[in-house]
């Protein structure tokens, strides 16, 4: 991966940005990137598919590449809406690559694995008006402050390269969330949020209870919300995400 320069002798003959950056950024993710779950190469699908494009012959995980220039906006655009919310609970259900290229070289890449994908990360977007080629067709966007920082795994963070070792130990980490039904990871997902918006890595069981509200407007049909919290946090600490100190002082790993 110290390479971090596109190979742009494969798009000479091309004309149109979109498609040459296309070229560029996929070449390069094949050549240098690789598998966070099992280390390989991992492997361009031979036909254009509109669900990942890229996936580890080891592992059968599944891959998708978004990429942008200079950097990382809030909301990332992908696909058709309906499609993105109706493969959310399939297995095979594509990582998300998130590439962010200047000057033809790479500044950022992310990865976003699939457990963290849920419907609140998924935004729907406007249909496109009726005199559009495709009118009425809805897209989506991709929320990324709606994701918990260990969701986003660095490969690269402003052309400083990570280790192999610390991103599959990252991916690692939080590979419990994909065995968790979609409700119960819903509300993993929104304590690591929480989680997140505290100054400290240790932290008092009423620091989190202090988001009672927020997860109350999130989930208005439940009743016991620091239930939810407690409970929540003693799952995180049984996977080893948090430990607890006693006393209700919990520390992040
Ligand atoms: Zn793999």
């Amino acid at each position: 991966m110290s390479d971090l320069n596109f190979d742009l002798s494969l798009v000479s003959k091309y004309h149109a940005a979109s498609q040459k950056i296309r070229i560029l950024t996929e070449n390069w993710l094949e050549i240098h990137s690789y598998c966070p779950c099992c280390g390989n190469s991992i492997v361009h699908y031979e036909n254009n598919r509109p669900v990942a494009d890229f996936y580890c012959k080891e592992c059968q995980e599944d891959f998708k590449l978004k990429s942008k220039q200079n950097r990382l906006s809030s909301k990332i655009i992908d696909g058709a809406y309906q499609t993105m919310i109706e493969r959310l609970p399939s297995a095979r259900n594509p990582n998300f690559f998130f590439m962010v290229y200047q000057d033809y070289s790479v500044k950022d890449l992310i990865l976003i694995p699939k457990h963290f994908f849920t419907e609140d990360i998924i935004e729907k977007r406007k249909p496109l008006s009726p005199k559009a080629h495709r009118a009425g067709w809805i897209g989506c966007n991709i929320i990324l402050k709606q994701i918990p920082e260990s969701g986003k795994i660095y490969y690269i963070k402003d052309r400083k390269i990570s280790s192999p070792e610390l991103v599959l130990e990252q991916y690692k980490k939080t590979l419990f969330l994909s065995n968790q039904k979609s409700l119960m990871r819903g509300w993993t997902l929104d304590v690591m949020l929480c989680i997140d918006k505290l100054a400290s890595n240790i932290f008092k069981l009423e620091d989190i209870y202090k988001f009672e509200a927020v997860l109350q407007a999130k989930h208005p049909e439940n009743h016991f919300i620091k239930d939810k919290i407690r409970q929540q946090l003693q799952y995180l600490r049984d996977k080893g995400y948090l430990v607890f100190n006693g006393r209700g002082i919990y520390k992040r790993i």
